[in-house]
C-alpha cells in the first residue's frame, strides 16, 4: 500500500513537471518569422531528442536551479524544464526570441524567469537561493549553467568563467557549479587535448587547470538550422577543488601564453618573453633550472605538472620583482632600469 502510494505521488509530481502541449520550436520559429541572424552567429537547435542529450550529459538536474545561456527560440529550455529543473534562469540578448520564451514561462509557472541581457557582464552572484551554497570542498552545489552559445561568444566566456572559477566569485560563489557547454568541435577536442597531440593548446591547460573537462558528444553541424560549416561538441566542466597550478589567474594565463607563442620552438623561446631583452637569456635558464623542466621541450609537449614548476619559478621571481609582473614584451611597455637589480639579486639567491 505503502509502496503504490510513493509511486502515485511520483507520478503527480512528474505530471507536475511535463509541459502543456505546445507548437514545435520551429514552428514557433516559423510563426514569429524569426530568421536567425549571422551577425549573431545564431544557429538553432530544432531537434528535441539532441536537445534532451545535451540536458542529460550534463548529470541529474531534477529539483536543480539550473541557469541557461543564449535559449534562442527556447529547445534546450524546454528540455531542462522537462527534465525537472525546479527553477530556470534564462539569458538571452536578443529581445526577437522573448514572446517565444514568455510562452514557455507561461506553460510552466514560476519554474522559468527569463532575463533579457548579455551574458558576458551578466553577474549571478544573486542568482540562485542562498541555501544552495556549498563550501567548495564540499559536495557540488545543485545548481548547473548550460549554454548553446555562438562561437564567438563560447571561448572568451569560458577564459572568464575559468577566471571566475578561480576567485570563486559570480556563479561560483555558490561552490563548484558545473558547466555544459557547446562549441566548434576543434576547440572542444583543444580543450582536453593531453600532451604531444596536435591539439594541444593555451586553451587545453587553461581549462585543465582551473576543471575536470569532458567532451562529452559531437553533434553534427547539419543538425542545426542554418548549418554551420563545422560540427559541435558538447563541453562537461567541473571545478576542481585545487587547481593544479595553485596561482593567480593572470599569472598563470601570461606564463603559458607567452609559452606558446612559438608553437614550433623549443618552449623556453616563448618563455622568454616574460623577460625584458637585456636579461632574457638568464631569466629563462633560470627560470627553467629553478622548474626542474627540460626546455627543449616544444610548448605542446609539456605536461601541466611542468608548467606548475615553471610558473612557480616564474611566481617567486615576481614576487622578488614585482615590476617583472607589469612587463609585456609586446609593448615594451616597462623601462629596463626596472629591472636593474634583477640580475644580480637572482644570483645572489640562486
Ligand atoms: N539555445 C538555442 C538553440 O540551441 O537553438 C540558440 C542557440 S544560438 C547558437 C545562440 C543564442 O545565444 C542566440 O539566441 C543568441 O541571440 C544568443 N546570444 C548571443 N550572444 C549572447 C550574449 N552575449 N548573451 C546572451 N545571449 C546571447
Amino acid at each position: 500500500m505503502a509502496s503504490s502510494t510513493s509511486m502515485a505521488a511520483k507520478h503527480l509530481a512528474s505530471a507536475a513537471l511535463r509541459l502543456p502541449p505546445l507548437p514545435s520550436t520551429s514552428d514557433l520559429v516559423k510563426l514569429y518569422k524569426l530568421r536567425a541572424i549571422k551577425q549573431l552567429s545564431q544557429n538553432f537547435l530544432m531537434d528535441a531528442k539532441l536537445t534532451s542529450k545535451i540536458v542529460r550529459s550534463c548529470g541529474r538536474v531534477r529539483r536543480c536551479h539550473v541557469c541557461e545561456v543564449g535559449p534562442g527560440p527556447g529547445s534546450i529550455t524546454r528540455s531542462i524544464l522537462e527534465q525537472g529543473a525546479e527553477h530556470l534562469t534564462v539569458i538571452e540578448k536578443d529581445p526577437r526570441f522573448l514572446p517565444l520564451l514568455e510562452l514557455l514561462q507561461e506553460a510552466c509557472g514560476k519554474r522559468l524567469d527569463v532575463q533579457l541581457g548579455d551574458v558576458m557582464t551578466y553577474n549571478m552572484e544573486k542568482l540562485f537561493p542562498e541555501d544552495l551554497a556549498q563550501p567548495w570542498d564540499g559536495q557540488l552545489p545543485k545548481i548547473h549553467l548550460i549554454g548553446n552559445l555562438p562561437f564567438n561568444i563560447a571561448t572568451p566566456l569560458i577564459i572568464r568563467w575559468l577566471k571566475d572559477i578561480s576567485l570563486q566569485q559570480n556563479a561560483w560563489r555558490y561552490g563548484r557549479v558545473r558547466m555544459t557547454l557547446t562549441f566548434q568541435r576543434e576547440v572542444a577536442e583543444r580543450m582536453i587535448a593531453l600532451p604531444g597531440g596536435p591539439q594541444r593548446c593555451r586553451l587545453s591547460i587553461m581549462c585543465q587547470n582551473w576543471c575536470t573537462v569532458d567532451h562529452k558528444f559531437t553533434i553534427p553541424g547539419r543538425a542545426f538550422v542554418p548549418k554551420p560549416d563545422v560540427d559541435v561538441g558538447v563541453v562537461h566542466f567541473v571545478p576542481r577543488i585545487e587547481p593544479q597550478i595553485p596561482l593567480d589567474f593572470w599569472l598563470v594565463e601570461k606564463v603559458i601564453r607567452c609559452v606558446f607563442s612559438f608553437r614550433q620552438k623549443y618552449s623556453k623561446r616563448g618563455a622568454s618573453l616574460l623577460f625584458p631583452l637585456s636579461i632574457r637569456e638568464e631569466m629563462v635558464k633560470k627560470m627553467y633550472t629553478v622548474g626542474d623542466v627540460d626546455p627543449t621541450l616544444k610548448p605542446y609537449e609539456l605536461t601541466v605538472p611542468e608548467f606548475n614548476r615553471l610558473c612557480h619559478a616564474y611566481a617567486a621571481m615576481v614576487e622578488r620583482t614585482p615590476s617583472l609582473a607589469r612587463f609585456n614584451a609586446r609593448e615594451q611597455k616597462l623601462s629596463i632600469c626596472d629591472f636593474d637589480n634583477l640580475l644580480e639579486y637572482e644570483g645572489q639567491t640562486s
